[in-house]
């Protein structure tokens, strides 16, 4: 079965279609079906954005739709940038910006004061009888500065543990402990029920 993914990001299309395909679900990106449309997420939860994604995307085409939405939550932060992850230094912002705004608002917090967290959610419409939302979280804590080179984001300053960034794990490792790959895995004991 054809599933639209809500996103044109290779490497996230790469792990749905790793787990999936097994399962006998074809994943294949908002490009590769035609979509074009760009949708607001002005939801207040990760859920909830991925609700209006998927759901605005199933209504258009009435095809099986997986959307996801993901971010960075800092307790000291009260949560922020949560929903916010992408456009929290403004909304052109390069990812060096976004990192100093966070590592300028955590300056001088002390190391067990710093936890944080990425949470994916995954929302999954297959026909007008059956829809589900799944979320994965993976936890550690804001470095003092950037360490890492791989991954994208804010992963050269969310801490593992002392000597490991996520943006030192390579895209196997990390696709075995993020926040999508357990929601991922969640969704995929969801579908072969
Ligand atoms: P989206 O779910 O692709 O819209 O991602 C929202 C934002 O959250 C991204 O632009 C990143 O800033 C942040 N983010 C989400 N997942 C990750 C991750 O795995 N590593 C680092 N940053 C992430």
């Amino acid at each position: 079965m054809k599933v639209i993914i809500a996103s044109n990001n290779e490497g996230k299309i790469k792990e749905f279609k790793a787990l999936l395909s097994p399962l006998g679900y074809e994943p294949v990106s908002m490009r590769e079906a035609g979509i074009t449309a760009e949708i607001a997420e002005d939801g207040t939860t990760f859920s909830e954005n991925a609700h209006i994604k998927a759901k605005a995307i199933y209504d258009m085409v009435k095809t099986p739709v997986i959307a996801d939405d993901s971010g960075l939550c800092i307790e000291f932060l009260g949560g922020a940038p949560g929903v916010y992850s992408a456009r929290y230094a403004g909304e052109h912002a390069t990812n060096e910006e976004r990192i100093a705004k966070v590592l300028d608002e955590m300056h001088g917090v002390d190391i067990p004061l710093r936890a944080a967290k990425f949470v994916c959610a995954l929302y999954f419409i297959r026909d007008d009888d059956y829809e589900v939302c799944v979320t994965g979280e993976c936890e550690g804590y804001i470095g003092e500065k950037p360490v890492g080179e791989n991954g994208f984001g804010y992963d050269p300053i969310f801490m593992l543990d002392e000597d490991t960034s996520m943006a030192m794990l390579s895209e196997e490792e990390k696709n075995r402990i993020s926040h999508r790959a357990k929601a991922l895995e969640k969704l995929a004991a969801e579908l072969s029920k």
